[in-house]
């Protein structure tokens, strides 16, 4: 699909809802209540505006009263291929012909450069969850000869990738950087002993930090990887590594303002919220997970015209100041670049008789910067350039700021006094 959407991507999306209405109980419910007879929605604006969205407490929430896979159910057991669990717990049940998000996968693999008859060695969970075994079996069709190696157990893996000269690593980069330590301890050279050349990275941020860092230890090339536990792989890094490229085939993504839930153009940041296509055990419909990103204009230099993505973070700590949406994330971006910073909080306010908001960091410091008024004024001037919003600067010592205020939750960072009266 493209976004925003051409008139032939909807096709498929009315057919999904279609398909959704007449097979699933809870989206029968959900449609008639809200008046809408698929066959007639016929525009996508159509679609937005009247189909209601899905949060993952909906989906819980339902699992929960009708135990164990609630209304949206709509296929018999017998016809279920496999039995996935998400953290909650989530029960996914899915036919054998949905396969999994492995197309897409595929796809994904050979974007990295992995050719077939490279050994490749999957460190995700395999117990329970979906994500090792969907890539294992995306790695096994993609030619690959497949070490199942799960999590935990790193002298083990060592010795399994250096005997059999894993070339593809697959997993979490912390789990690699693990490996890296693990291998020293066992008195090996990472970058000598170990093959690894490219490594599919998923399930956790890859930092431009810990991508330079293992990218030295091992001499390996990371792609990153995002995707959801309900829908599937999203998107991956091309070898050109600016965003990532949405996959999105068996899927129809929605980038939407989350304040005004208008359709947000290459450039800005959207919450994502995905329909499922085609027939699915379990379907998903306006699926929204609370995962913002950002979209990135223009197209990429691999000649690979689908949009690109950048995950920003929880769509619920997302605040609009000054007209633009800013994430703790950003902001922690520009903060973690400066040493003698820790946790922060932003604080928003709209003084009376003045035209515009006004945004306060407090900044928290960890040791005494040695120059405060010149932290202050550089860590503005970064803040300016790239979270695009002019921001006062306070520095206070990080005790003062909350705990929650931490990444990756960022809970309680944002602090909005806008509307008190
Ligand atoms: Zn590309």
């Amino acid at each position: 699909m493209t976004w925003p959407p051409r008139s032939d991507d909807f096709l498929p999306l009315r057919d999904a809802l279609v398909w959704a209405h007449k097979h699933s109980p809870y989206y029968q419910r959900l449609l008639d209540a809200a008046g809408v007879h698929p066959a007639d929605v016929k525009t996508y604006e159509d679609f937005r505006r009247r189909v209601p969205r899905t949060a993952k407490a909906d989906l819980v929430a339902n699992q929960r009263e009708h135990p164990p896979f609630g209304e949206f159910l709509a296929v018999p057991r017998e016809r279920f291929g496999s039995l996935h669990t998400s953290p909650g717990p989530i029960f996914i049940p899915r036919l054998p012909e949905e396969r999994g998000g492995t197309p897409v996968l595929k796809e994904a693999i050979a974007a990295m450069g992995v050719l077939p008859g490279e050994v490749a060695h999957i460190t995700l969970s395999y117990h329970i969850m979906p994500g090792g075994l969907r890539l294992h079996r995306a790695f096994e069709e993609a030619g690959c000869l497949v070490i199942n190696g799960g999590t935990g157990a790193s002298q083990l893996q060592v010795e399994v990738a250096r005997a059999w000269r894993a070339t593809v690593y697959a997993g979490t980069p912390s789990f690699l950087a693990n490996l890296g330590d693990t291998a020293k301890q066992m008195g090996l050279d990472p970058r000598r002993d170990l093959k690894y050349r490219v490594g599919f990275s998923t399930a956790e941020a890859l930092t431009p930090q810990l991508r330079r860092e293992l990218g030295e230890l091992f001499g390996i090339e990371l792609f990153d990887h995002c995707g959801e536990a309900q829908i599937g792989p999203l998107a991956g890094e091309c070898r050109v590594h600016e965003g990532m490229h949405l996959h999105a085939r068996d899927l129809f993504c929605e980038f939407l303002d989350p304040e005004t839930g208008e359709p947000v153009e290459p450039g800005g940041i959207g919450e994502i919220v995905a329909t499922q296509l085609g027939p699915r055990a379990l379907p998903l419909v306006r699926y929204a997970p609370g995962d913002a990103f950002r979209l990135l204009p223009g197209s990429c230099p691999c000649g690979d015209e689908s949009l690109r993505i950048v995950f920003i973070g929880q769509v619920g700590v997302i605040k609009k100041i000054k007209g633009v949406l800013v994430h703790p994330a950003q902001v922690h971006k520009v903060t973690s670049s400066f040493p003698e910073l820790g946790r922060f909080q932003i604080v928003v306010d709209h003084p009376a008789g003045q035209r515009y908001d006004r945004a306060v960091l407090r900044a928290g410091t960890v040791t005494p910067p040695p120059d405060a008024e010149a932290l202050k004024r550089s860590l503005a001037e970064k803040l300016k350039a790239n979270v695009l919003i002019q921001m006062d600067v306070e520095l206070v010592a990080e005790a003062e700021i909350p705990e929650a205020a931490g990444g990756p939750r960022f809970a309680e960072t944002m602090v909005d006094r806008r509307h008190r009266s």
